[in-house]
């Protein structure tokens, strides 16, 4: 495969966490697959940093059987693997305590970009960024990656930003959302805003509705207890759906930087009208005969917190006045699958004699699985016969026009850390757009409890509750299926 190697300055970047399920899921993997790629200039180097007492060749040995089980197919490239381990260091660091920061401040290159991933319990990123300037690691261009949840209301959120903002500036801080780093997303801007086709259209005169769903298959069995603390909302719609909307809502930004960008995003959150409690349906999974119930999986008998929402949101401005956005998003779901379809409006009148159907146009975003974007366009049906007319989808993933390009999808984690060190943050959230996400979501969290709202349950390996079906029937639309 042919590959576009962007190259970038060299790095010292230092994992927090270094020993967890997310740093040995998807981090170390991703910078593996980005040493294959050549990307990794050859003084880069990575440090794990963890509370765990190992030496740096029981690290590598840890990240080995890590790439073996989720680096995926180059994980067989032995040689590749046994270069990129002698890129890892491991220090065995407290980040309340004051083991291991010496010895992490030795291990420091000078002149190279310094970034600091935290991918640590977020009650420990203040104490990190503190440790960091006291044993002088962080200087003023190092950056430091932070992870979700950034806070779990306005008041945390806010006081976390407080506390990093004691230490770093703004354009040192890169919070991340994975869902902003997939192919695709950024993929729907460059369609949006490289075509004269689509904006045109991108308004109330032509679109009728736009949907936004996140699927999962998965249940909350094993971490039943941390997300009963939080449901659907706090963890996938106050960030990854509020995102996602952001870049289909958003105003043309003057360039595609990331103020600008982000700028743009923030005006559409604080566009967001307060959504009325008829217009939310929540719902948690039932049992069925084998598996647990999600009040199971939490172990909280009378929990509740929502493993599905589905609700229906308006924009306030011109250009998107009267256009619902329908957003859901729910755990052991029909399929695993994230779309976002623009749904635009029927024609005013046909001239095809017998055309009694609803051809519409639609744009679909998908995000998983198979990333791609296609268009709905009504075309004839071939054939003798007279002029039928059919549905078909235009693939705009344009995978034989690319080429050899199209099969660099590379990992969402692995192109946002090589964008932490090149120093973009177009694809991170701002501290005040993760406010403002705050702003909106807490007093529909806040109505929910102020009444003890309980969830609707609904059957595992279904689309979620029927009022969330309900919830567009009433105004005369239906959602798209979930397909795998
Ligand atoms: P984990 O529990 O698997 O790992 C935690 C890591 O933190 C370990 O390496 C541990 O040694 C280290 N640690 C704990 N206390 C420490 C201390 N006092 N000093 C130094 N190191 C300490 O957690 P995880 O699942 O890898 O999650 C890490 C972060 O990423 C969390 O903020 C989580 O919310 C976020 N996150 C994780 C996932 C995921 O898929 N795992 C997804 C999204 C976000």
């Amino acid at each position: 495969m042919v590959s576009r190697v962007i190259p970038v300055d060299t790095f010292d970047l230092v994992i927090f966490g270094g020993t967890g399920d997310l740093a040995r899921r998807k981090i170390l993997p991703g910078l593996f697959r980005r040493f294959l790629a050549g990307q990794m200039p050859p003084d880069a180097r990575v440090v794990g940093a963890a509370r765990a007492e190992l030496d740096s060749a029981s690290y590598r040995d840890l990240i080995a059987k890590s790439i073996a089980e989720f680096g995926g197919p180059e994980a067989k490239d032995e040689e590749g693997l046994a270069a990129f381990l002698t890129r890892l260091d491991y220090v065995a660091i407290d980040a309340n305590g004051v083991n291991g920061w010496t010895k992490l401040a030795n291990m420091m290159h000078s002149d190279v970009v310094r970034a600091f991933y935290f991918s640590v319990a977020p009650s420990l990123f203040g104490a990190l960024a503190e440790r960091l300037h006291q044993h002088g690691i962080a200087n003023a261009e190092s950056r430091i990656v932070v992870e979700k949840p950034f806070g779990r209301d306005l008041a945390s959120a806010h006081a976390l930003n407080e506390t990093l903002a004691a230490h770093f500036n703004e354009g040192q801080i890169y919070r991340i959302d994975h869902y902003l780093g997939k192919e695709t997303v950024q993929n729907l801007m460059a369609v949006r805003f490289g075509n004269v086709l689509f904006e045109p259209l991108w308004n109330n005169h032509f679109v009728d509705h736009i949907q936004i769903t996140v699927a999962e298959t998965v249940g909350v069995g094993g971490r039943g207890g941390y997300y009963d603390k939080s449901g659907a909302m706090r963890d996938m719609v106050q960030n990854h759906l509020m995102q996602l909307l952001c870049l289909i809502a958003m105003e043309p930004p003057s360039q595609f930087d990331a103020n600008a960008v982000r700028d743009e995003k923030l005006k559409v959150i604080r566009a967001l009208q307060p959504v009325e409690a008829h217009h939310i349906v929540r719902g948690q999974y039932d049992s069925t005969a084998t598996e647990k119930s999600y009040r199971e999986d939490a172990e909280n008998p009378r929990s509740f917190t929502e493993s599905f929402v589905a609700m229906k949101v308006q924009i306030a401005n011109w250009r998107w006045a009267g256009v619902p956005f329908y957003l859901r998003t729910g755990k052991k779901m029909r399929a695993r699958s994230s779309e976002i379809a623009v749904v635009f409006k029927d024609l005013g009148h046909s001239i095809f004699e017998g055309d009694i159907s609803r051809h519409r146009n639609i744009l679909s975003i998908r995000l998983q699985p198979n990333e791609g974007i296609d268009l709905q366009v009504t075309i004839k049906e071939p054939g003798p016969g007279g002029m039928r007319l059919i549905d078909v989808p235009l693939d705009m993933t344009f995978a034989d026009a690319l080429g050899d390009h199209a099969g660099e999808v590379s990992d969402a984690y692995e192109r946002l850390i090589m964008d932490v060190i090149r120093g973009n943050q177009t694809l991170f959230m701002r501290g005040d757009e993760v406010e403002a996400a705050w702003k909106w979501v807490d007093p529909i969290i806040a109505g929910w409890e102020a009444r003890n709202d309980v969830p609707k349950l609904y059957d595992m390996g279904s689309s979620g509750p029927d009022d969330a079906l309900m919830l567009m029937h009433r105004d005369g639309r239906r959602w798209r299926e979930i397909k795998g």
